[in-house]
């Protein structure tokens, strides 16, 4: 499997997350090339504002190795993680990111912040972005579109309604 099949998994599961109502992004954590553990959003599911695809792939992949730390673990991820996942990235001593999307807003994986790649930590992560990039930014701007549409078509109906 390549960085490009991996990321692949991934947009299957920002598709699933999408399904149930939450913003598509998904995640994988890959050892030795074998899969560990899968995540996608599921904040509002969960009430979790933690509850971040990575976040989720990161939890599932320390019980799946019986171990709080991810050595020699590749994350996939469709969108640049925040502040949080990557703080977390660093804790669970993740040795390789591959992200698709640059999240502008909020990424902390050199857009806005680059939590991964700081010196002064005592862990720094190799990263990789870009990643089939197009395909995961169009996921997550095809998302927002449609819900920008759902909420106009939802006032003009309670307008109409009026
Ligand atoms: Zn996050």
């Amino acid at each position: 499997m390549t960085d490009e099949d991996w990321m692949q998994l991934a947009i299957g599961l920002a598709a699933k997350a999408e399904a149930q109502g939450e913003v598509p992004v998904g995640a994988v954590l890959v050892k030795d090339n074998q899969l560990i553990a899968e995540g996608w959003n599921q904040m509002i599911s969960s009430q979790d504002p933690s509850a971040h695809a990575e976040m989720q792939a990161i939890r599932e992949g320390a019980k799946a190795l019986n171990n709080y730390r991810l050595l020699d673990c590749t994350l996939y991820i469709t969108l640049e993680p925040c502040s949080m996942c990557a703080g977390l990235m660093v804790h669970s001593r993740i040795k390789r990111l591959v992200f698709g999307a640059n999240d502008l807003k909020t990424g902390a994986a050199g857009s806005v912040l680059n939590i991964v790649r700081q010196a002064e930590f005592n862990h720094q992560l190799e990263v990789v972005s870009g990643v089939l990039a197009s395909a995961c930014a169009e996921q997550l701007s095809a998302f927002f579109r449609r819900r920008r549409a759902e909420i106009k078509a939802a006032r003009l109906q309670q307008r109409a309604g009026e």
